[in-house]
């Protein structure tokens, strides 16, 4: 079992290192906690869109619900939560079917994806924004058909060059996007990325531009029906730094949820804190 203070989160590192000015994350057990979290979320998001002249409606806030049980996501659902991002497919049906009788929620799959769990995603995702691989696309895509349905996708892009991060390499994002539209059952809507693990605010900033200037370069020659619009980047820990770079969608767990228990690393395979950091 690990101890818990042995945990380190990215905005753990921060906090330890006294770049993060809130509290650590409040846990919220009631509706009113997740009342209390979601506006303060919504107030720093204003706040940031304020920073650099944005309207806050530019920015939407996507509700990561991974780990949190299903008691504790209805609560967030009474509070108002209507999309809910799950970064493990496996995990994010149970919780689709368990909540099926919840009225107009979206689900969102944000983790890396197997080809042979695409058929999943086909069933019950609105929203896919890990795409990497055109096996899955392709995947996604015959599922899709077989459905009847259709899916909103976002490619995600390596932006720190850590080898532990999914993603293509940003030189590969343009020949990979013009193969995307043979996949008609795809609705292209942007990039997604997650910075570099790092307590060093210009290395998480520096790979919100690269997604940013990456976006502008890919729309001069965007083939027809691609839609390169949104930027999801930006998480508990950095999410203002991203609004501050341009970001559409944030992808916020703990500072909604409150502090998760399971490390990083379960989810980004050998994730662990960058040589360069002193933690
Ligand atoms: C968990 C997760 C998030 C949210 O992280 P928090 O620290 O809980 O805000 C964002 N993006 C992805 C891909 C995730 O897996």
């Amino acid at each position: 079992m690990i101890c818990s203070q042995t945990i380190l989160t990215r905005a753990g590192q921060k906090h330890m290192l006294g770049q993060q000015t809130d509290s650590a994350f409040p846990s919220a057990s009631t509706r009113e906690d997740f009342v209390r979290n979601l506006a303060a979320v919504r107030a720093r998001i204003a706040a940031a869109c304020a920073r650099v002249g944005r309207a806050p409606d530019e920015v939407r806030l996507l509700p990561v619900s991974k780990t949190v049980d299903e008691a504790r996501i209805r609560l967030a659902y009474d509070a108002g939560c209507r999309e809910l991002g799950e970064n493990k497919v496996q995990e994010a049906m149970q919780k689709w079917e368990a909540m099926s009788d919840l009225d107009g929620v979206r689900w969102s799959v944000i983790g890396h994806l197997q080809t042979n769990k695409a058929r999943h995603v086909a069933r019950f995702a609105s929203e896919f924004q890990a795409l990497d691989s055109l096996h899955v696309a392709e995947a996604l895509d015959r599922r899709l058909q077989h459905e009847g349905r259709s899916l909103d996708v976002f490619v995600q892009i390596n932006t720190s060059g850590e080898a532990s991060k999914y993603g293509l390499a940003p030189e590969q994002a343009a020949a990979f996007i013009q193969a995307l539209p043979a996949y008609t059952s795809l609705r292209v809507r942007g990039l997604m990325t997650l910075a570099a693990l790092s307590a060093d605010q210009s290395r998480v900033r520096d790979c919100f531009v690269l997604l940013r200037s990456l976006r502008a370069q890919l729309q001069q020659d965007a083939p027809h029906g691609v839609d390169l619009h949104e930027l999801s980047m930006g998480m508990s820990g950095d999410f203002e730094v991203a609004i501050e770079e341009g970001a559409t969608v944030v992808r916020v767990g703990q500072a909604i949820f409150g502090a998760r228990n399971t490390p990083d690393k379960f989810y980004w395979p050998d994730a662990s804190p960058s040589s360069d950091e002193t933690v």
